[in-house]
């Protein structure tokens, strides 16, 4: 998104068309209030809680513009306890908690401290803030300036700042650093990442074997983050030969379709005006399913926030429904690694091995089983998904197999591919990670899905193991080795 002007006209705008709550005492935007605390522009050494403890912020922790608390990993010490690392809220009154429902739920059981703009004082004496709830802090009595003053910088400034809070203590070495150092080193780590996920699947190959381990590795990489877990479990249910493919045949996609969509328990809750396409599912569930008896997953292991309709379970089921039609995945793919492709026909190539082979009319135009038809298709397979199929799963799993089988020039077509295929989707994971390890500045480097790889392996292997302030993390003192 580019940055908007701050120029004379937009300043006029500001103070001419000056928000109705400066003029009314109303209440400001809640993301000015994420703003204020982003950037602590606040008078630090004032903090009190509305109960009266005294609070100091040793890190304001990371904005989260996902779905869960607005700050994630903070570091705060109340008067006379240990710091503690927890989420802080930020609402506008301190009814929002419980408006918005975040007492009891469980994305919001680190919540350590709740940031409003005022608490009136009924809320603080009526039982709104509870004992066993967060404790809360007022903004407003503490800014560092007046808000009418603020507002400039919270329109035009704050937005784009990357707080001083947020870089890492990597980030002065890692600008010395040239380009090619820091291209050398993530390279390193994506190598790492490659060899680490290649062992994972060697050690599960010995339980169930190379093919079965490709399956689930497949299936839950279509779970992405959050519902990896169950597509696991539907593929080791559905794998080629077991409990849930025994004796059926497999050949009828909306009898496929039916089959998974039973097994992830989404034909069993009641829908009022239930599709075409949804009472044919039912149709061959109805009468198979006494047949996978016990196989049936329960309908609370799926998760649903903070995913995007693109990646919504229903579809990566749809699309999991093809790949069970086809009977020559694994041989497709063994064809793929060993042809000498340059690196776009590589990628392309892959897609097309694991687009659905027949039109899938229903898919095409829905984001889920219920919802309304669309007017434009939606593929059940981007590029981005390949992607991360190929780097997170097909990749590694020739690699190690190449490995272990000292096939030298099939281990290094792989590690060709791995460190030259283009950069997959940006996320919010990367980039916190790049904000914390170039702070703020862009880095030179090329746009692979290898960096990429090895900027989430710095996260695992270094920041993962500290906290937002970096304590004890040695990433900066191997940088400033490397700079000499
Ligand atoms: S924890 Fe280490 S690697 Fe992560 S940002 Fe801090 S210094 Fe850098």
């Amino acid at each position: 998104m580019p940055k908007p002007p701050c120029d004379a006209y937009t300043h006029w705008l500001i103070h001419h068309t000056a928000p109705e709550f400066l003029r009314e005492e109303g209440l400001p935007p809640e993301v000015w209030l994420q703003q204020l605390w982003r950037h602590q522009r606040i008078r630090r050494d004032q903090l009190r809680t509305v109960d009266g403890r005294r609070l100091s912020v040793l890190h304001p922790g990371f904005w989260n513009r996902e779905a869960g608390p607005d700050f994630q990993r903070a570091v705060l010490q109340y008067e006379g306890e240990l710091s503690v690392v927890g989420d802080v809220e930020i609402d506008l009154s301190v009814s929002g908690w419980r408006g918005h429902h975040h007492q009891g739920n469980p994305a919001y059981r680190r919540v350590i401290l709740r940031v409003v703009w005022r608490a009136r004082p009924s809320e603080t004496t009526a039982g709104e803030v509870r004992d066993k709830e967060p404790p809360v802090l007022e903004l407003e009595p503490v800014l560092d300036a007046p808000l009418s003053e603020l507002t400039n910088w919270l329109s035009c400034e704050a937005p784009w700042r990357l707080p001083a809070s947020t870089a890492g203590m990597c980030a002065g070495p890692l600008r010395v650093v040239s380009s090619q150092e820091a291209h050398r080193i993530l390279e390193q780590a994506a190598r790492s990442r490659l060899a680490r996920k290649g062992s994972e699947f060697e050690a599960q190959a010995r339980q169930h074997g190379w093919e079965q381990v490709l399956w689930e590795g497949l299936f839950a990489a279509l779970g992405y983050k959050h519902n990896a877990w169950p597509m696991r479990r539907l593929a080791e249910v559905l794998r080629p030969g077991g409990p849930g493919m025994a004796s059926r045949t497999w050949t009828h996609l909306e009898t496929v379709q039916g089959r998974v969509f039973g097994l992830s328990s989404f034909l069993s809750s009641a829908v009022t005006r239930p599709s075409t396409y949804w009472r044919s599912l039912w149709d061959v569930w109805w009468r198979e399913r006494h047949e996978f008896e016990g196989m049936e997953l329960p309908g609370s292991v799926w998760r649903w926030s903070g995913i995007r309709p693109i990646n919504h379970p229903h579809r990566r089921l749809a699309l999991a429904a093809h790949w069970l039609q086809m009977t020559t995945l694994g041989t497709q793919l063994e064809t793929w690694i060993t042809q000498r492709l340059d690196q776009s026909a590589a990628a392309e190539s892959l897609m097309t091995i694991l687009q659905p082979r027949q039109a899938d009319p229903y898919w095409s135009k829905h984001w889920t089983l219920t919802s309304a038809r669309l007017e434009r298709s939606l593929p059940l397979l981007g590029a981005a998904r390949a992607t991360d199929l190929a780097m997170n799963v097909i990749l590694p799993w020739f690699w190690v197999r190449a490995t272990l089988a000292r096939n030298d020039a099939l281990r290094a077509r792989v590690e060709e591919r791995y460190l030259e295929w283009p950069a997959g989707e940006d996320n919010a994971v990367l980039r916190l990670a790049r904000d914390r390890l170039f702070g703020g500045v862009r880095p030179n480097l090329p746009r692979t899905a290898a960096i990429q790889q090895g900027i989430l392996q710095v996260v695992r292997d270094f920041c993962d193991r500290s906290d937002s302030r970096c304590t004890g993390c040695q990433f900066p003192e191997l940088m400033r080795a490397l700079s000499g």
